[in-house]
């Protein structure tokens, strides 16, 4: 088959390779860019959520036509404690971003339904035997080898539900954790998209991969029972199992998917150890990638490895934290440990999921009366 050129081959169109391909496009149009995906849309089957305050106002353009609803503040709900914040909380479906990346680049740019049978730094081959020639790939096809980190997981489904009469929430509910707390830390997330639409999600920190659907449907239409909503339909679904890292080796990481590979989103490593959200990252990653003036395969491997270095070591702290939410608490007890959290100035708890905390709110997180037991903390602390 004849061969394909050109300037940049995107691998994997899901949210980090569609976020690059839309920079380098808008940012680079003097650029030839490809962007393969296996399946026949761009973006999967997501709901991706994020603070105002995850997006430097810099990188705002990049992310603001995608944004499918937004809200005014947010409420988390703790056995002992309610708090509404003001922060501005964003959701983009995946078929907006499908939607987006079909108009805003041209088609021959837009290669779905191709599944990548093999890659190198300057040559993808197709299952179909199609081969593409690029000066520089970049891999974004989600997780690495996670042996080669330690982890515990989020595992969670999400159900958008119709309901017979209005659910009246004026905003999200990003954490009730007055729920019963089984396996680990468990908590339902609600995002009211119209007054009889709401999508319910429950969420769980556990030690195992291994996900229950039926088990998780079962607790969301509990869930939905106990506020008094009637459910007509289940109109989506979604369900995940998120990486969420105590510890690991980031060059292993990188070398488990090709060591002279560029990369972004998950398969760099560029997520969040504690929630395991990646849209920060892969924003900011977008940007600085689309500025980028060599886009050779040696210079955007070397260029996204030390930036996903950089970020690991940045992110130090997060595991820590993980680690301890991990360890150092009975798991029906791990909610006092974010219950404590959201008791904190707001700044801080939006510096917080950007993954920007300052050395001050480090401090923060960390002093006062702990809400877990010091010997058990320093023994999570310990334990590798
Ligand atoms: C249901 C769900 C909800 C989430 N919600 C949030 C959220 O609200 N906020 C947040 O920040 N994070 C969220 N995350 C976590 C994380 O941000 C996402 O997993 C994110 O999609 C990761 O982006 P990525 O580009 O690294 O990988 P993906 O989005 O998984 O993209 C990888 C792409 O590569 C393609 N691919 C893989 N192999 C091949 C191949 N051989 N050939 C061609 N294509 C291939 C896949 O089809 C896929 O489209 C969520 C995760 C899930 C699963």
């Amino acid at each position: 088959m004849d061969a394909q050129q050109c300037d940049v081959a995107i691998l994997g169109g899901g949210l980090s390779g569609c976020l690059a391909a839309l920079a380098l496009y808008h940012k680079r149009s003097d650029l030839d860019v490809r962007i393969v995906e296996a399946g026949l849309k761009f973006g999967g089957n997501h709901i991706w959520s994020f603070f105002d305050s995850d997006i430097a106002d810099e990188n705002r353009w990049l992310i603001e036509p995608l944004i499918h609803h937004s809200w005014d503040g947010y409420d988390v709900i703790f056995p002992e404690y309610l708090r509404t914040l003001d922060a501005r909380y964003n959701s983009i479906t995946s078929q907006r971003l499908d939607a987006v990346m079909r108009k805003r680049l041209p088609q021959p740019a837009l290669l779905t339904g191709c599944t990548i049978a093999s890659a190198t730094s300057s040559q993808v081959t197709l299952e179909n035997g199609e081969t593409i020639a690029a000066k520089g790939v970049i891999d974004t096809r989600g997780n690495g080898n996670l042996d080669t980190l330690d982890c515990g997981w989020q595992k969670f489904m999400g159900q958008q539900l119709r309901l017979a009469k209005p659910h009246g929430l004026k905003r999200p509910v990003v954490m009730d954790a007055a729920v019963e707390q089984v396996d680990g830390y468990r908590f339902v997330y609600c995002l009211p998209f119209g007054p009889n639409d709401v999508f319910i999600e429950d969420t769980y920190y556990s030690e195992t991969p291994d996900l229950d659907t039926q088990m998780l449907a079962t607790r969301i239409s509990a869930y939905a029972a106990g506020r008094g909503w009637d459910v007509v339909s289940v109109e989506r679904s979604e369900t995940g199992v998120l990486p969420v890292v105590t510890g690991g080796n980031f060059e292993k990481y990188w070398a488990s998917s090709g060591p002279d590979m560029a990369k972004a989103g998950a398969r760099a490593g560029l997520f969040h150890p504690l929630t395991s959200y990646s849209l920060p990252d892969a924003v900011r990653f977008a940007a600085y990638i689309a500025d980028q003036d060599d886009v050779s395969g040696k210079a955007l491997a070397a260029v996204s490895h030390d930036y996903a270095k950089r970020q690991w070591k940045r992110a130090g702290y997060y595991r820590l934290l993980t680690k301890m939410l991990f360890h150092a608490a009975e798991p029906e007890r791990r909610y006092i440990i974010l219950q404590r959290f959201y008791t904190l100035p707001e700044k801080l708890i939006k510096r917080f999921y950007a993954g920007r905390s300052s050395m001050l709110d480090r401090l923060r997180v960390l002093a006062g009366k702990p809400p877990v037991r010091i010997s058990r903390a320093i023994a999570a602390l310990l334990k590798r």
